[in-house]
Formats: structure tokens, C-alpha cells, sequence
């Protein structure tokens, strides 16, 4: 048992668990990292670079192993035939939900989790965030507020290399930013567009993205080849794989044990404290017990309450550290797919070189200073403006030489407006076990209880209404508007699980991430959101870990814990 003993566990690899082993591991710590799926090689695994031809369906895809095996996954944007290892197998990974309430479940177990296929998309949170519930009397409080985030947002987004462009906009805080990639000619002409228009109301930027445009901490910098989502050979852009794990195992301090399922985390009804996880060898399927001082949760928002909810015993029967009954509770995703597109006129003597990785922003501009008659908070746009070529061969009938020509010949400028909005936490959206589904290990599945609200409804209408008039401003033609019905889950967001706040009746964690009930426990990755913001999450995620393991360590270090 003594070679299983470490002063902390980390369950999981991926944006949250990278980042809690590399700094329990640089502060001191001998660090244990568990995580469920297997070993990344980002020689064999990462195809950027592999042509369509390399692959046995040419890049469509297998459609019999879709709807056998992968028919979650294969939903989400990023999937296709040269990324399907990056997602996990539905039938060993099975969930629950009622099929008129779907709830899309995107998972990624190898080591970095989601981090390999993410979009980079990276926006801080704001007073406006964090004061929203406590404004409005939605839901409970935040313990925090920006400035207690501030320098840990400073702190990931200088080690980690975000790119964009600097707007002082008290609702977006601006960040440590690397040069901002450059807005394409369509795109100018919006962005011009929009500040004559709304004067200030509205603002296009480019998107704040953890991509380097400079050679940063010993990595290149961009070389613009496009398909970021099936890894990255130069490490240009942030995932566990290329920072944060290398960071923690070059301490010489930690230890990452991939094919590592955590089935439970073990209590100690007399102590009243942690003393390590139980957690199943993927490939052998032999029981493991592992013990730390301190446990950190980094799982992702379900699979940490899954986790909780499967550790139930004398004190806590409904799961541990549930002393509030809020576990598996307040489960949000954010809003997607309200938006319109329209064809930029001119410019046809113009085109766009190598393949940049990033789109437009619009920052949120609902509910700022005057209130909407129909809905509370907001939303953002991404996209941005391209010409059609060469990939629109499936969509456009023809054959022959003329067809070809055709398609060399690049297309109008297209752009598009795609909103991303903040969705209420409400208690009715929850997870609970369903103890006669099990996954592959025998660990008990979710059943995954999920839907938007009015506000949510209410917000994707205005979504395209708002897009439509910004590409109406930019003197766009054929202007198509469009509302996406997308289920819960899609945007990849999922979070609010174990929330935090102050009031241990009605919150899981403290503001440091801190179990209220079981002081050596901690949760750092998307469950602990009090409030989804409308901003993609993640690097909030990796500032709230970064400042829990240090205030774990230091509690640590004077004997609190
Ligand atoms: C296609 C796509 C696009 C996205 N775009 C963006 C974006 O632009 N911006 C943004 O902010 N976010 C984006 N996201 C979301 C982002 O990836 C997640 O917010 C983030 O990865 C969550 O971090 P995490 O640490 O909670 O979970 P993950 O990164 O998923 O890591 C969790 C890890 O825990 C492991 N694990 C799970 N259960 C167990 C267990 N029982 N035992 C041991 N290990 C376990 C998993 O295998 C995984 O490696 C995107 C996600 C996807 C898939
Ligand atoms: S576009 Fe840039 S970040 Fe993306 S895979 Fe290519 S080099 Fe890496």
C-alpha cells in the first residue's frame, strides 16, 4: 500500500486535471494523476497533417461504426473519421435521458481529455458574471468576484499563450494577450460596419484564442495549416498534452497513470476526511486503491458528480460532500445555434492565405445598461467570413470539366454569426445514478435530466433577429437568419454539478473549490460554476484550479489540512 501513497490524487488529465498536477506537483507535492483513457502519442495520434486519401473512407467517415458505436460522438462538430479516437465509445460509456429531453454527452477519455480537441475559444468572466445571480435573485451567489480571479487568469493565460486584441470593455476583461491574428477583408468591412452602425453597442474583434502567434515558453508559433482539432505537431496551441502535463512530470514529482478508472473516492467516517480513491485498471479490469492527503476532482463536470454520487456512506447516503442535496444539481451548457448568414458583396479579387484557426467575436451587448423585455443575460457571436471553394464539391450538382473549373473558382464572400448564450442554472437540471446501466468497468451510469427554459428559448429568437440586423448594417445580400433547436449538451459546456458558494445548506463547494463537508476534497473542474456566463468556459476552469491547489498547498503546509 505504501508504493500507492501520495500527498495528492488528480482525477483526470484533460484542461482542469493538467493544470491542478502541475501545480500540486511544482509546489511540492508528490502528485498522482488517474486518468481513465489511455496514452496519447502525439506522433501516431495527431493527424493534421495526413491527407484524405490516407484514410479508408476518404475522411466521410464509417457509417456503420457511427451508428454502432460512436452515435453521441459522432454529433459533434470536430468529429470525423481521422478524429474518432479522440471521442469515446458510446456502448462502453453508456448514460441515460429521456428521449424527448436528449442531452448530448461529448466525451474525450485519453490523457489530455478534451483539451486535444477543443476550440481554443478563450474570453475571462466579469463582475458581470459573477454579481448576475445575487442581481437578479436567480439561483444562490458566487463566493467570488473578478478581482479574486484576476491574477489567475493572468497568471494560466501568460503561461499558456492566448493571441487577440485588447478592447477595454469592462464586460470582457482584456488579457495578457499574444498579437492578435488579423480579420480577414469581409470581416473588416463588418467590423467597420457595426461601429458606424451601433457606435460602440456593438464591437467585432477577433477571437481571443490560446493559439500562439508567436514562438512562446518553447513552442512555435502557428503555422495557419487549419485542422487544430486532430492535434497539433508543433504544439501551437494549449492542450495538457503540450503544457501543463510536461510541466508537471518535469518536477520529477508526479506520476500519470493513464487506463485508470476512478470508480469511488474512499471516506473516512472517523476522521472526516479523504484518504484516496478505488479505481479500476482499464485493460485488466483489476481493482486499485490508491491514498493522498488531498483528492482533487478534475474529471469534468459529470464525470466528477458521477464519481461523488457513486461515493455515498454512513454520513453522506446521497453521495459525498452532500450535505446540501445540490450534488448533480444546477447543470448547464451554454445555448447554441441562433444566428444568420449573408453573402459580403465585392472584394472577388481578393482571398485568404493558409488556413487561420480562428473566427470572429462579438462580445455580449444584451442586458448590459437597459434590461430586455424577454430574457435576462446574454449571448455572443463567433464565426466569421470566408470564400467558398474547392469543399463545396459535395454540396453543388455538375460533373466534368466545367465543374471543375467551376469549383476552382472561389465563391462569394460568406459570413456568418453564430450565438453562444448563457443559460440559467436551475435546481430541475440534474444527473443522478442509474444503477442498472453500467459502464464497461461496472461503475454505475448517469441518467442526465436536461432542458432549456423560457429565457434560454426566448434568447436564441433574439440571437438571429440581432444577426440579421448587423449583416443587414454591413450592407450583406442574401441574408439568411436561422435558429438552431440544438439539445443541451452540444455546445460542449456542460457544467454547474457541485456548485460553488457560500452557504454550505446550499452549495457543494466553498469559493476555493472546497468541499464544505470534507476539507481535504476538492473539485476544480466545470461543476463547480455557479453561473454559466455566456463565455466559453475553459480557461476559467484552469484559473479556478490553479488558485485552489495553491491555497490547497498552503492550507497543507500550515497543518490546516
Ligand atoms: C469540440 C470541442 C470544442 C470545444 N471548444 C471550446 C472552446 O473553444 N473554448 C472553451 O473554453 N471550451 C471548449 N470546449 C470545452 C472544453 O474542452 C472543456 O470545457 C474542457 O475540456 C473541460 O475540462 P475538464 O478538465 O473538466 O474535462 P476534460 O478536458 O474532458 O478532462 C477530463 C478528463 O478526466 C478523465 N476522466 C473522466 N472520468 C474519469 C474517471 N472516472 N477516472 C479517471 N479519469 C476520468 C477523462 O478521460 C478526461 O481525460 C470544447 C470541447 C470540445 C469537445
Ligand atoms: S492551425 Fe496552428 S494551432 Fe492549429 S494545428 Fe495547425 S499549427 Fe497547430
Amino acid at each position: 500500500m505504501a508504493a500507492n501513497s501520495y500527498d495528492a490524487i488528480v482525477v483526470g488529465s484533460g484542461m482542469s486535471g493538467g493544470w491542478a498536477a502541475k501545480e500540486l506537483a511544482e509546489r511540492g507535492l508528490r502528485t498522482l494523476v488517474l486518468e481513465a483513457g489511455g496514452h496519447i502519442d502525439p506522433a501516431e495520434d495527431y493527424l493534421e497533417h495526413e491527407p484524405v486519401y490516407e484514410f479508408k473512407f476518404r475522411g466521410l467517415g464509417d457509417r456503420h461504426h457511427e451508428r454502432a458505436r460512436q452515435f453521441i460522438q459522432s454529433q459533434a462538430g470536430p468529429y470525423e473519421e481521422q478524429t474518432k479516437h479522440f471521442f469515446v465509445d458510446d456502448v462502453d460509456n453508456p448514460y441515460k435521458f429521456d428521449p424527448a429531453k436528449p442531452f448530448i454527452w461529448i466525451r474525450g477519455r485519453h490523457l489530455g481529455g478534451r483539451s486535444l480537441m477543443w476550440g481554443r475559444q478563450t474570453y475571462r468572466l466579469s463582475d458581470l458574471d459573477f454579481e448576475a445571480n445575487a442581481r437578479e435573485g436567480v439561483s444562490i451567489d458566487w463566493p467570488i468576484r473578478y478581482a479574486d480571479i484576476a491574477p489567475w487568469y493572468d497568471y494560466v493565460e501568460d503561461y499558456i499563450g492566448v493571441s487577440g486584441e485588447a478592447l477595454g470593455l469592462a464586460h470582457l476583461p482584456d488579457g495578457r494577450f499574444l498579437p492578435a491574428m488579423e480579420l480577414n477583408c469581409a470581416e473588416r468591412v463588418v467590423r467597420d460596419a457595426l461601429a458606424e452602425h451601433f457606435r460602440g453597442e456593438r464591437l467585432l474583434t477577433i477571437g481571443r484564442c490560446a493559439i500562439l502567434t508567436r514562438t512562446h515558453r518553447g513552442r512555435a508559433a502557428c503555422h495557419y495549416c487549419g485542422p487544430c482539432w486532430r492535434g497539433c505537431g508543433t504544439y501551437s496551441y494549449f492542450s495538457a498534452i503540450h503544457v501543463t502535463l510536461p510541466a508537471a512530470r518535469a518536477t520529477g514529482r508526479c506520476t500519470i497513470r493513464p487506463n485508470s478508472v476512478v470508480h469511488s473516492v474512499i471516506y473516512d467516517e472517523r476522521r472526516r476526511r479523504v484518504t484516496g480513491v478505488r479505481a479500476i485498471d482499464a485493460e485488466t479490469m483489476r481493482p486499485l486503491e490508491f491514498r493522498g492527503r488531498v483528492v482533487f476532482l478534475c474529471a469534468s463536470a459529470l464525470e466528477s458528480a458521477r464519481i461523488l454520487l457513486n461515493s455515498p456512506g454512513r454520513s453522506f447516503p446521497t453521495g459525498l460532500a452532500n450535505s446540501s442535496g445540490e450534488l448533480g444539481r444546477n447543470l448547464m451548457d451554454h445555448l447554441m445555434g441562433g444566428g444568420a448568414r449573408g453573402t459580403i458583396p465585392g472584394m472577388e479579387d481578393h482571398e485568404t492565405f493558409g488556413q487561420r484557426p480562428n473566427g470572429i467575436y462579438v462580445p455580449r451587448f444584451r442586458n448590459l445598461g437597459t434590461r430586455h423585455p424577454a430574457f435576462l443575460r446574454g449571448y455572443g457571436f463567433q464565426g466569421g467570413a470566408g470564400r467558398a471553394g474547392w469543399a463545396r464539391g459535395p454540396d453543388e450538382p455538375g460533373f466534368g470539366a466545367s465543374f471543375k473549373h467551376r469549383l476552382r473558382t472561389p465563391g462569394p464572400w460568406r459570413f456568418t454569426f453564430y450565438g453562444f448564450g448563457e443559460c440559467l442554472p436551475r435546481r430541475e437540471n440534474y444527473v443522478e445514478l442509474a444503477p442498472q446501466t453500467k459502464d464497461k468497468w461496472g461503475i454505475p451510469a448517469l441518467r442526465i435530466h436536461a432542458e432549456w427554459s423560457d429565457n434560454e428559448e426566448q434568447m436564441l429568437q433574439d440571437m438571429s433577429v440581432t444577426a440579421t440586423e448587423m449583416l443587414d448594417a454591413a450592407g450583406a445580400r442574401d441574408i439568411q437568419p436561422f435558429v438552431e433547436h440544438n439539445a443541451p449538451g452540444l455546445a460542449i459546456h456542460e457544467m454547474g454539478t457541485a456548485r460553488m458558494g457560500r452557504d454550505p445548506k446550499t452549495s457543494v463547494l466553498n469559493g476555493h473549490c472546497q468541499a464544505h463537508d470534507v476539507k481535504n476534497l476538492f473539485v476544480t473542474d466545470g461543476a463547480c460554476m455557479t453561473s454559466s456566463a455566456c463565455q466559453n468556459p475553459s480557461i476559467t476552469y484552469m484559473a479556478l484550479t490553479a488558485r485552489a491547489a495553491e491555497y490547497a498547498v498552503e492550507r497543507m503546509k500550515r497543518g490546516e489540512l
